[in-house]
């Protein structure tokens, strides 16, 4: 489809699933507005995408090299993430020299936090910019801090107080050795996502005003204009004003089985037990075998989403023992079965688009998180929204099988499952407000549309 003459932006994200999911939600709100998106990927990526809907209609997908087709299995980290910026780099350079020149050139781009060379191309050519963080803006502040060296990581003392936020302790931040022979690259990869805002025309950020107003206000400290756009929850399941939004959109995995939501439609209310963690978390095989005890010694029906590489690491004939208590499938509409009445509680590893349409879809979670942001989000799960209990990990750095029963047993039937659904209610509520018609994030978005309308 070709662009027409409508104002035309480009939004290019970070190549995971976790990164596209909120980008492509936000285009559709300024598509429904009335703006023309082209969709900035990688071929590695264009080649594994699952299209949900037709999107196709109305994104316009451009494709980028990032290089990894000559990725070498023995590429440390730190050289794949140079190569990448090197190839993209390049590879953006010539795509902006054509597309400035054609009928019509954009005018914005919105790019992930993450790659923040972007902006550099981008200022070459005078092009409007601005990142989109996909995480907690407390997470920017702990990155921000770590960036100009007034927090360690790990950190020295044992308490850590940083401006707007609870008092944290070194458990609650965000945990990078799960690589040890990458944390360094890692930290640098994270930390530069604020080493050149002061050259962006704005910072967008995937979370609302009511969920992080005060840290909202201290990120606005740094000096440019913070715009919360979230949550980037398909509308269906918020206010209902974008057509077809009922799904993400681009897909990098697919259900491979259909008969989950069935399933659902035959247990009681509230009655399930959903367990996921996400697309990228690797479990090691003792934890994986606590969480498969566990969950089954909680007695509650469950959905556990195991994904095709972590399948063989469960107990031998974990599956034909549960019998109709529980299913495995390897990838699910995880919105669509949040939503479903059957479902009472979701074991999650926190990471933040899930712990948004948790809060959006009012499902109490017992938090599992693993490392990065999911442990900072953990917290504010458990002590700052209130909405659950997260596992406590013993010496060896693992959750017990008592302990993942006990936390089922606290957040599905315990003395705060009241409190805990009824907080989730409220989350739900202020997310929806947030979005609807003259809510905080919607004037952002609106006021956006206008500015690129003007521009
Ligand atoms: N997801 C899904 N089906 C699944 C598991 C996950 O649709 O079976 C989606 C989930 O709804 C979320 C995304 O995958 O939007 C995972 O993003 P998140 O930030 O929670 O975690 P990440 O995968 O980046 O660790």
């Amino acid at each position: 489809m070709e662009i027409g003459d409508d104002p035309h932006i480009i939004v290019f994200p970070f190549p995971s699933q976790g990164h596209i999911n909120p980008q492509l939600q936000f285009a559709k709100r300024l598509i429904s507005n009335g703006i023309k998106v082209t969709l900035l990927t990688t071929l590695h990526v264009s080649q594994h995408l699952k299209m949900q809907g037709d999107y196709s209609n109305f994104v316009k997908i451009e494709v980028i090299s990032d290089g990894s087709e000559n990725r070498q299995e023995t590429d440390t980290m730190r050289q794949t993430l140079d190569r990448f910026r090197h190839k993209m780099t390049k590879n953006l350079h010539n795509y902006l020299q054509k597309a400035m020149n054609s009928s019509n050139p954009p005018r914005f781009i919105l790019y992930d936090s993450t790659m923040p060379w972007v902006l550099e191309v981008a200022k070459e050519f005078g092009l409007a910019r601005a990142p989109l963080y996909t995480q907690s803006c407390a997470l920017n502040s702990i990155n921000h801090h770590v960036l100009h060296g007034q927090l360690k990581l790990p950190p020295e003392s044992s308490t850590i107080s940083l401006p707007s936020m609870p008092l944290l302790s070194p458990n609650d931040l965000p945990a990078y050795d799960y690589d040890p022979a990458s944390v360094d690259t890692i930290i640098d990869f994270l930390t530069s996502q604020y080493s050149n805002i002061q050259d962006a025309d704005l910072l967008f950020c995937n979370t609302f005003d009511k969920l992080e107003g005060e840290i909202i206000k201290w990120m606005e400290s740094l000096g440019r204009p913070v715009k919360t756009i979230g949550p980037t929850v398909p509308s269906a399941y918020l206010d209902k004003r974008v057509d077809n939004d009922k799904h993400y959109g681009l897909s990098l995995f697919e259900p491979n089985q259909d008969d989950y939501l069935k399933w659902l439609n035959t247990k009681p209310p509230a009655s399930v037990l959903y367990i996921s963690y996400g697309s990228i978390v690797e479990v090691g095989e003792e934890q994986l075998k606590n969480l498969a005890h566990g969950i089954k010694e909680s007695g509650k029906f469950f959905l556990w989403v195991v994904r095709d590489t972590e399948a063989q690491k469960l107990p031998p004939n974990f599956v034909e023992s549960v019998g109709e208590k529980g299913l495995v499938v390897g990838w699910c509409s995880q919105l669509e079965v949040l939503a479903h009445p059957a479902v009472g509680c979701f074991f999650t590893h926190c990471g933040w688009n899930s712990t948004l349409e948790a809060l959006c879809l009012g499902v109490p979670v017992v938090a599992f998180p693993q490392w990065a942001d999911q442990v900072t989000n953990a917290k504010f799960l458990e002590d700052v929204w209130k909405v659950g209990k997260r596992v406590k990990l013993n010496e060896k750095r693992l959750a017990s099988q008592e302990e993942i029963r006990s936390c089922i047993f606290e957040v599905m039937e315990g003395e705060r499952a009241n409190e805990f659904k009824r907080n989730s209610l409220e989350w739900k509520k202020w997310a929806k407000e947030a979005m609807d018609e003259g809510g905080s994030s919607d004037k952002n978005i609106m006021e956006f549309v206008q500015m690129i309308k003007q521009s």
